[in-house]
């Protein structure tokens, strides 16, 4: 894998959280891998980013232009992708991402979650979806999709293409190494 789509939180949240997609920037970063982001500088989304630019890594955000003053559009990423519709920018990151990791966060987060799972187990794409949860934010979320899986609403099959994982370490080992892993770090 070398492009990682990462979703997270856009909004004011708890230091452990921030931490959180610092350490999987950095990680991204020197596993080799190019990091793909909202393009936002704020909350997690930006953490992300400055850790994985500070660790040696390269960082693409995509953005929609009404959004650049709302989520402090990241001007330091490698690249700045500017779209005019949110549509655009979800495909522009599907499209650039080789493997998708989701860590805590809002609607928007879940939004996205959903997309590229959903689009998994439909066999839209063949990408790993990694649900990265140390905190145990999603084990609500996780128990009512179970409790929908056995009353039949959810098949077993589609519940296990989310790859739920509790260490950066773990994320890192399913998505494998990045093309850029040598020289890196
Ligand atoms: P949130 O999880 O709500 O903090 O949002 C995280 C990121 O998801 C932010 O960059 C939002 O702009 C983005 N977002 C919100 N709604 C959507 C959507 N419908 N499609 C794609 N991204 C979205």
């Amino acid at each position: 894998m070398s492009a990682v789509c990462v979703y997270c939180a856009s909004g004011p949240v708890e230091q452990r959280y921030i931490d959180l997609a610092a350490d999987l920037g950095t990680a991204l970063a020197r596993g080799g891998h190019v990091t793909v982001s909202g393009g936002g500088n704020i909350s997690m989304m930006g953490a992300l980013a400055v850790a994985a630019r500070a660790a040696g890594g390269r960082t693409v955000g995509v953005i929609p232009r009404a959004l650049m003053a709302r989520e402090v559009a990241d001007l330091d990423a490698d690249e700045l992708v500017v779209t005019e519709t949110m549509r655009q920018r979800k495909q522009i990151m599907d499209d650039r991402a080789d493997a998708f990791i989701t860590l805590p966060g809002g609607i928007g987060t879940l939004e996205e979650l959903f997309e590229t799972w959903t689009g998994g187990y439909l066999g839209m794409h063949d990408k790993p979806v990694v649900l990265l949860d140390p905190f145990d934010f999603y084990a609500p979320l996780r128990g009512w999709l179970e409790d929908l899986s056995t009353r039949g609403f959810v098949s077993r099959r589609s519940l296990d293409r989310l790859l739920v994982v509790g260490s950066v370490d773990a994320a890192l080992a399913l998505i494998g190494p990045g093309d850029a892993a040598e020289g890196v770090g």
